[in-house]
């Protein structure tokens, strides 16, 4: 018995492989749809849209050139990558193809359920209405969720209308995302520089959904501090945060160790608000400075609800499995911390209770435990090798 336990906490401590991560089921909740495009996408929508404006026509180095923009280290230079993507993403289908692609690279690198999310109000420069781009990206999902089945995975993908902090359509597009509720959209999202731009601008369109008894989630506490994150919460109403990294300035460490909550901080814990956190992104716009460095780190040891996200894959030349890889890199993280990360994001997810505790419990914990399983049969072929010698 003693041994056993020794023996299975010693393949806690395990180091999963980069295999494994990728197998793993991981849930998606931050991720910005004209932030994942494939670049060879990007290059042949802009030929057949007539759009000259990329800086390079070669996909390879198109990938590059968005990775390397999106390095400056500020939020509205990072920004500004997407006038390109959004460019070549303003007819059906464009928008199509772009969701297609979307669910499923995801559900290639193991992502069994995400949250995508868009503004409608920036694939209008073509002619086509709100519902129209809704429509068009519904459409992709699904045809996406099939692909991936044909190629024997599985993914649930729903969608988040986000608005825009700086323009005055918020109301618009919470009604827009309250009509397509239980028809592919799952929530609202509200995005963009924060600086100048609170999200108390928009009470209207969060005091409307919480009428209507829909969900939202509110990007805050990015670039911008507390406040942000308060106003957030305590104005908004928000389910969940956008990053909210900056809660780490109201938590204090103390030389020994002791670590001490602020009352934001202690709030959101105790409510087991979620935390979306996109570590590469954040250092990519100068809100965290390594990954060692990165809130996550101390975040999951104080068992914040915290969630491990993509925010652009393009941008940042990520996927779920290259985050984990850095966590796991950085912070010695286990197949164990991954399904408490996991976990906590599906808990957070925006559908019903009840298909969320389905996929915990009929989705993720199976998986995890099937691959916290595979070191006993590498254990079995290894001692009846020695026998045999
Ligand atoms: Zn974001």
């Amino acid at each position: 018995m003693t041994s056993q336990t020794t023996k299975a906490g010693q393949t806690d401590r395990e180091t999963p492989s980069a295999d494994q991560i990728r197998r793993a089921p991981k849930v998606l909740l931050h991720d910005h749809l004209d932030g994942g495009l494939r670049p060879g996408t990007i290059v042949d929508l802009a030929r057949e849209a007539g759009y000259e404006g990329l800086p390079e026509t070669d996909p390879d180095k198109l990938g590059i050139w968005f990775r390397e923009a999106a390095d400056s280290g500020s939020l509205p230079r990072y920004l500004e990558t997407f006038a390109h993507t959004c460019a070549v993403m303003q007819t059906k289908d464009a928008l199509k193809r772009v969701a297609a692609e979307c669910a499923e690279d995801l559900a290639e690198d193991g992502v069994v359920y995400a949250e995508i999310r868009y503004a409608p109000e920036q694939h209008l420069e073509r002619g086509l209405t709100l519902e129209e781009v809704v429509e068009a990206v519904n459409e992709g999902f699904r045809e996406g969720e099939r692909r991936a089945k044909a190629n024997g995975h599985r993914i649930r993908v729903g969608a988040l209308l986000t608005a825009m902090r700086h323009a005055a359509r918020a109301l618009e597009i919470a009604e827009l995302a309250n009509r397509y509720r239980d028809l592919g959209v799952v929530g609202f999202d509200i995005a963009g520089a924060e600086a100048g731009f609170p999200p108390t601008r928009h009470l209207d369109a969060f005091e409307y959904l919480k009428r209507e008894n829909n969900h939202f989630t509110i990007h805050a506490g990015e670039a911008f501090g507390l406040p942000s994150i308060w106003q957030a919460l305590q104005w908004c109403g928000a389910d969940r945060l956008g990053h909210g990294v900056r809660i780490i300035d109201d938590i204090q460490v103390a030389d020994d160790g002791t670590v001490k909550l602020g009352r934001l901080a202690s709030y959101v814990r105790d409510k087991r608000i979620p935390l979306e956190m996109c570590p590469s992104s954040n250092l990519q716009t100068g809100a965290a400075t390594s990954y060692a460095e990165h809130p996550i780190g101390l975040l999951r040891k104080l068992h914040f609800r915290a969630t491990v996200n993509t925010d652009n894959r393009l941008m940042s030349g990520t996927s779920m499995s290259r985050e984990f890889e850095h966590l796991v890199g950085t912070f010695g993280y286990t197949l164990d911390d991954m399904q408490w990360f996991t976990v906590n994001a599906m808990k957070s997810a925006f559908i019903p209770f009840d298909e969320r505790l389905a996929m915990i419990n009929d989705v993720i914990k199976p998986g995890y435990a099937e691959l916290k399983s595979e070191w006993l049969f590498r254990q079995t072929a290894s001692t009846s090798a020695s026998v045999d010698v």
